[in-house]
């Protein structure tokens, strides 16, 4: 590892290479990557113990590639549940609309599968990794500024403990401190964009839907015009998230989460008195937000400091983490070479990622979820069931809905197969 932390050449003393607040599973996956390319990282993370929040379950494969990359792939898998196959249900007629399953996408990636593994054990398994590589994480510090010195060619980040503020200096230092970002409020930037009229609903439980909805898979998105359903399977918990429609528009959010109403709005679901357990109930707001930029000088933005997405489709945090793969090979290039270009190209094709694909294909999958219209239900459910129908479609909607599109491309062999006439 280059010396830069005691006295550097122009007398600056450097806390580390890198300083990124937040350790969130954004924050810790860029950690990793850039202390296995040999480069001092410092953790900075307002809590005193990495977050417990039941937030993302979802990792699609080329976040999971990049975890393989990291050297920590074997344990996520250990802990999570692979999903071989993605399912959409009608609610009322519990008819399965469409089944895809992960198999059709097994040449275009070593990850063939989504996993359903909380982000709260994702964290508590790059922590160690981080530490291995020679890391830790500064507990109960939280970063009320961060500031970019082009002239003296590095940016200082302000942390409030629970004595005093300290005051840190890097290279560069990037905010991947959530959604609220201290970091980005100190650039004078905003996430601008809209917040969806609707609420939605989280119940941890261990019902079991196998006798209720017979056939349906781990993972299942359950149509309805008023109430839309999303079944996911995790190891110790199976996570149900209604979308609360137009009759609890006046009900306070405490009022949602009782757990006699919560118990009533699973019996309408289920369509019986069933005995189960609930491990967590909680309410949340979707926004589709983007940063104006993502970069300022030596001070960076990434994952929901930069961008928050509708979580249906599970593609928030996995976008997020893409920005960590990303950032850390710009970073490695700019502290190697002092040619800053890479860390531009990161912003500029990040942002493009995030308006064009993220937010697009989660404001689509939520309109997917909310059509009320018969006709737009009838196309919806006759477009998905084509696709599912056709194992060339099948694969090009499986790689969207994996965040492989870029590899969307016809494989030879399938070409080759068209062109003499295979099935
Ligand atoms: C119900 C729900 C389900 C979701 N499901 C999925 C899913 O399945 N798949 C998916 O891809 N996405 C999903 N998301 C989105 C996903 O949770 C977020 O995109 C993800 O948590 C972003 O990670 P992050 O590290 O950028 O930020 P966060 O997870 O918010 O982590 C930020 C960290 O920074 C710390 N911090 C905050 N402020 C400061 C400060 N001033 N100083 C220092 N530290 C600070 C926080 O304590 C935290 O530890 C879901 C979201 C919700 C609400």
């Amino acid at each position: 590892m280059r010396d830069l932390f005691a006295v550097g050449a122009n007398d600056l003393h450097l806390d580390a290479d890198v300083i990124v607040a937040g350790a969130g599973p954004v924050g810790l996956s860029l950690a990793v990557a850039l202390q296995a390319k040999g480069h001092r990282v410092m953790v900075v993370e307002a809590l005193d113990a990495l977050s417990d929040e039941a937030r993302a379950s979802t990792f699609h494969p080329p976040t999971l590639e990049m975890f393989g990359e990291w050297g920590v792939l074997s344990e996520v898998l250990a802990k999570g549940r692979a999903i071989t196959h993605l399912q959409f249900w009608e609610r009322e007629t519990r008819e399965l609309v469409a089944d895809f399953p992960y198999a059709l996408i097994a040449g275009d990636t070593s990850c063939p599968f989504r996993l359903q593994c909380p982000q709260s054990v994702v964290t508590r398994l790059l922590r160690p990794r981080r530490e291995a590589l020679g890391g830790s994480i500064l507990f109960g510090h939280e970063v009320v500024s961060a500031t970019s010195d082009l002239v003296a060619g590095h940016a200082t980040v302000r942390a409030q403990t629970s004595q005093r503020i300290r005051t840190f200096r890097a290279r560069y230092v990037v905010g991947a401190d959530g959604s609220k970002s201290r970091v980005r409020e100190s650039l004078g930037l905003t996430l601008t964009g809209t917040t969806y009229p609707d609420r939605f609903l989280l119940v941890g439980t261990d019902i079991d839907f196998a006798p209720i909805f017979p056939g349906m898979g781990p993972v299942s998105y359950v149509f309805d015009p008023r109430e839309w359903v999303i079944v996911m399977h995790l190891p110790d918990v199976v996570r149900v998230v209604f979308r609360l429609g137009s009759d609890d528009a006046n009900a306070t959010d405490d009022a949602i989460k009782d757990e006699a109403s919560v118990r009533a709005r699973i019996a309408r679901f289920v369509g019986r008195e069933v005995a189960y357990g609930i491990q967590s109930v909680s309410t949340y707001s979707v926004h589709q937000r983007v940063a104006e930029r993502f970069r300022d000088g030596r001070v960076l933005l990434a994952g929901d400091a930069a961008h928050i997405n509708n979580p249906a489709g599970g593609m928030g945090m996995n976008s997020g983490i893409h920005d960590a793969h990303v950032l850390a090979n710009a970073i490695d290039q700019a502290l190697s070479t002092g040619d800053e270009r890479p860390l531009d190209a990161y912003a500029d094709t990040r942002r493009a990622v995030a308006v064009d694909g993220v937010q697009k294909a989660s404001d689509a999958s939520y309109r997917d979820l909310v059509a009320r219209e018969t006709a737009a239900r009838e196309a919806r459910n006759r477009s998905l069931r084509e696709s599912a129908s056709d194992p060339a479609k099948a694969r090009a909607y499986l790689l969207r809905a994996s965040m492989l599109e870029e590899r969307i491309a016809p494989r030879a062999s399938t070409v080759v197969a068209a062109h003499a006439g295979a099935p």
